[in-house]
């Protein structure tokens, strides 16, 4: 059955996919305005059934810029009750026996990053917007392309209904049905692992640290959460295997996987129970061939999906929406026409040099960081002794993970597309909803 809260056909954006990328945007295009409807091939999360499932233990790191984006926009309250303020990030290198420490007082932030479960980000996000009536929400719906023509361009659904609009987005993550049908489908690596997701409590208290080992093969990663309900510390792991030893550990009689991990931990973490299943992930990276077609824009993993180790994927959509949101913003208010050829190039000029570079750091990093070969571990080793010795440079990779300085230089992404109520609230108003050009 099809859901959709009322029976308007004409909008100024239709964003399709209603992932963590797509909510956020439905709800700031709204929030400036812009007559927009959000599709879903999912069931409606008001009604859909979830009792009897348990959640699913994977985790993002959102980092200090994103947040800082969601306060300026109005919207940090949905998510602050969820999400574990993560103080310091410890990457270790058993190999060489070398670790260095990033900590949020070297960069003068109250955190590196939150933690924060999938399950509790997209409830949030759902919040957020139906907390937004200008929002129409249309769910079971599955789109299947989408046409441009003259001064629209209309997205065509499986069902066989046709929505008109402005400016089709593409919010339709990884395997983009919108991006294939459009041709921009881009580059691939397939890098034959599988991230193995895990939701622990933790024998004692994780203290707000997150750390990070690089083991021989894959790395495996801690990420403080909020304690659970039962009281106790909390944590997602992500532990990167061929998918042949991947599969091995899915399969395990639970006893031993808890065995090999307790081994594994560090002494001030202790011991660890599994509270949730282990879901597989295989590890890829994908780059669409542009981010823009006629009347179509792509952001969050529908314009690139990133190697999950480096903890990026929702941070650079988020960077993806702000900087989109202020474009359209823009174009709406000088009644200009926001799915326009202009508008959407100033787009892609504007997030190609931060989409690419966060996804080729994200693929080296990935590679090197599990790779047995000895130039590899040979260069990570040397890496350690540099930003274990030098905390300039330390500082300066800390902001880049944190978002608060970027990587290539020249752009700042540290805003989000904010409503003109919080707009007028803030005491700095430059940086608001802008994607910010510096010299
Ligand atoms: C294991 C793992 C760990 C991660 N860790 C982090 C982290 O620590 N930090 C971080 O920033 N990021 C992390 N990420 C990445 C992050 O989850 C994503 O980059 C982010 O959520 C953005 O996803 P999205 O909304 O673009 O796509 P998705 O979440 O894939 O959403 C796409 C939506 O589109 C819908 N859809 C698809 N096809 C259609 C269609 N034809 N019609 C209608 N709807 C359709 C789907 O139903 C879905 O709801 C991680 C990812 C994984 C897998």
């Amino acid at each position: 059955m099809l859901t959709s809260h009322r029976v308007q056909t004409d909008f100024d954006c239709v964003v399709v996919g209603a992932g963590h990328a797509g909510l956020l945007l439905a709800r700031l295009l709204a929030d400036h305005g812009l007559n927009t409807a959000l599709i879903d091939q999912r069931p409606d999360p008001r009604t859909a059934d979830t009792s009897g499932r348990r959640p699913a233990g994977w985790a993002l790191s959102i980092n200090l810029g994103t947040v800082t984006a969601l306060r300026r926009a109005g919207l940090w309250d949905y998510f602050a009750d969820h999400a574990q303020p993560v103080t310091t990030m410890r990457v270790i290198d058993p190999a060489w026996g070398r670790d260095v420490l990033y900590r949020a007082a070297e960069i003068d932030g109250e955190a590196l990053a939150w933690g924060i479960t999938g399950s509790d980000l997209d409830t949030s996000l759902v919040r957020a917007v139906f907390d937004q009536p200008v929002v129409e929400t249309i769910w079971n719906e599955a789109v299947i392309g989408h046409d441009a023509a003259g001064g629209r361009c209309s997205v065509t659904c499986r069902s066989g209904r046709r929505i008109t609009c402005r400016l089709a987005i593409a919010a339709d993550g990884r395997q983009s049905p919108l991006r294939t049908a459009a041709g921009l489908d881009g580059p691939r690596a397939d890098f034959g692992q599988t991230a193995l997701t895990l939701g622990v409590t933790t024998e004692h208290s994780h203290r707000g640290g997150g750390f990070e080992v690089l083991y021989l093969g894959g790395p495996l990663a801690f990420l403080p959460l909020p304690e659970g309900r039962a009281g106790k510390p909390t944590a997602a792991l992500t532990w990167v295997f061929s998918r042949e030893e991947a599969a091995r550990r899915q399969t395990a009689a639970p006893a031993s996987v808890v065995a090999e991990l307790s081994a594994l931990m560090p002494e001030h973490v202790g011991s660890v129970r599994i509270t949730t299943p282990i879901v597989g992930f295989p590890l890829s990276a994908s780059h669409a061939r542009r981010l823009v077609g006629r009347r179509l824009a792509l952001v969050g993993d529908a314009a690139h999906g990133l190697h999950p180790i480096h903890a990026q994927g929702f941070n650079l959509a988020l960077r993806d929406v702000s900087c989109l949101v202020r474009m359209l913003a823009d174009a709406h208010r000088d009644r200009g026409d926001v799915g326009e050829g202009a508008v959407l190039r100033r787009y892609q000029a504007a997030r190609l040099p931060d989409t690419l570079a966060t996804s080729l750091f994200a693929a080296g990093f990935g590679v090197v960081g599990g790779s047995a070969s000895p130039v590899a571990r040979g260069a990570i080793g040397m890496g350690a002794i540099l930003l274990q010795n030098v905390p300039a440079l330390r500082a300066a990779l800390a902001r880049v993970g944190a978002g608060t300085m970027s990587f290539p230089p020249r752009f700042r992404p540290d805003t989000a597309g904010v409503p003109s109520q919080s707009r007028r609230k803030s005491a700095d108003p430059g940086s608001i909803g802008r994607a910010r050009w510096e010299p």
